[in-house]
């Protein structure tokens, strides 16, 4: 029996989860001004050791983790993150660093930091990187204030307009209204790709620069990429590469090489580190030499084989983030790098491709896809058929996922699909898995037909059944409250 109860309620007065020694030393009441102590103890839980380890176990086992099911949230690379990364970053010469401590103590540290700064240049064709910041958002809005400090230090100022596709991530236009641009919506042609035309008519001495997926978010790769970055090139404008999922490129193709000037890496997507319960990550952002001066400070520099922080650097942006980023994330992300090497990480864009074409094909036959045609590491199926034959919309059959052990794709996104359903297996995952959810969603796609209504009814199977998803963004309750 799965005991739900929540921690307030299974206290009894004088249970206790711990046993400490006498007091030896003297109590010191008089530390804490009159005013500031408590009266009363505080209403803590009063509950045993063992209570306290099955509720935070049943707490822990209430979600789905891509540890427990697989989870083929389009984009988000929801993949299996190798559980050494986790011991390296434990260990205690890194896990117990302070960033206070010196460049003579912490020259292990700088020297992972600068050599991941390598491999990240190697891996996107970039000159410089900085690891600040903490998150792909947080790139984002990082490498926009380095486009923005470029164009003002040329006497560009002007130029306010940031272009993104109609297929790009949410992120985008959010992170270019925080840094005071404006974006500029261009429409995908009938390939899933960038409108070369479209493009045209929007590139002027105001656009301050371009930011693009590729492959972009309906899993393609830009055919025409060489010619969009001659053109906003010429018009003065900069590349700013999304490359937040670089699971289809990495060891084949270079963002670098295809002419962006800027991009990000999600360390928490492509990288090694896990993600989906709200952090740490970390989004380090690359340049080409020409932003190099602006890029957050400090840098890391190596003289004479010893590692150094450099805030000597008049021109750059400032700090983006507290300390050197999210450290632990770093090792992470080396560790992975270095397990795989350069061919393994070859072979992960590789299995990736491979993953997303075979279950892409295999559910072209019970599923709408507005693209047919080669994907890279992800693909967008629709649910226009059951919804307009059957009148059951994509929620209902992702719901249903949930009752099988599978997490739902990402859905209704790209807005360009309807009914979008957004699939990324990943590299990860085993035949006998992807057979598996196309063998569930073929059963679903039959009832569907069959049985409609069932269909509307599901998750039948989780802790909690279908929520008010929208009221509980609204009105969240975020704190426990006594029963009755
Ligand atoms: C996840 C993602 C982001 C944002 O990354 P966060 O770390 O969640 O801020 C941006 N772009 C794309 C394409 C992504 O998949």
């Amino acid at each position: 029996m799965k005991d739900r109860d929540l921690i307030f309620e299974k206290s009894r007065p004088g249970k206790k989860g711990y046993s400490l020694p006498e007091l030896d030393v003297p109590q010191k009441q008089d530390l804490l001004p009159e005013n500031l102590q408590r009266k009363n103890p505080a209403p803590l839980p009063e509950v045993a050791e063992g209570e306290v380890l099955r509720h935070y176990i049943n707490l822990s086992q209430l979600n789905h983790s891509v540890d427990n099911g697989f989870y083929p949230l389009g984009s988000c690379t929801m993949k299996y993150n190798p559980k050494i990364n986790e011991d390296v970053s434990r260990l205690p010469g890194f896990a117990e660093l302070h960033p206070y401590q010196s460049e003579e103590m912490t020259q292990g540290a700088l020297k992972l930091m600068a050599e991941l700064e390598k491999y990240l240049c190697e891996i996107g064709g970039m000159d410089r990187v900085t690891l600040q910041p903490a998150a792909g958002a947080h790139g984002e809005l990082a490498g926009l204030m380095l486009i923005r400090a470029y164009h003002r230090h040329r006497g560009q100022d002007h130029r306010k307009k940031i272009i993104i596709p109609d297929s790009g991530h949410g992120t985008n236009p959010a992170s270019v209204t925080m840094c005071g641009y404006e974006t500029v919506e261009i429409p995908s042609d009938d390939k899933g790709c960038i409108d070369l035309e479209a493009l045209k008519e929007v590139l002027d001495d105001k656009v301050a620069g371009i930011m693009l997926t590729n492959p972009n978010t309906l899993g393609f790769y830009e055919e025409n990429i060489s010619e969009v970055c001659r053109l906003v090139h010429e018009s003065g404008g900069l590349l700013y590469y999304d490359g937040a999922n670089a699971n289809a490129i990495m060891g084949y193709s270079r963002p670098g090489d295809m002419g962006f000037d800027i991009l990000h890496f999600n360390l928490h997507k492509t990288f090694g580190t896990p993600h989906g319960g709200g952090g740490p990550g970390s989004g380090p952002v690359g340049v080409k030499d020409k932003l190099v001066p602006f890029l957050p400070n400090p840098m890391i520099e190596e003289e004479d084989g010893k590692y150094f922080l450099d805030y000597d650097r008049p021109q750059s942006i400032g700090r983006v983030r507290s300390f050197f980023g999210n450290f632990g994330v770093l090792v992470k992300a080396f560790t992975y790098i270095r397990m795989l090497g350069a061919e393994g990480l070859k072979q992960v864009s590789e299995d990736a491709v491979l993953n997303a074409n075979y279950i892409m094909e295999k559910l072209a036959k019970s599923y709408h896809l507005k693209y047919h045609r080669n994907c890279m590491h992800e693909f967008v199926l629709s649910g226009k058929k059951q919804k307009d034959e059957h009148g059951v919309t994509t929620t209902d059959i992702v719901k249903n996922l949930l009752d099988h052990g599978i997490h739902p794709p990402t859905v209704y996104f790209p807005l360009i699909v309807e009914e979008a359903m957004m699939i990324e297996p990943t590299e990860t995952e085993s035949k006998e898995t992807l057979d598996e959810f196309v063998a569930v969603m073929e059963k679903i796609a039959k009832m569907a037909e069959e049985d409609p209504e069932k269909l509307k009814e599901a998750p039948y199977t989780t802790p909690v059944r279908r929520l008010d998803e929208a009221g509980a963004a609204r009105n969240p309750i975020l704190k426990w409250e006594p029963k009755g």
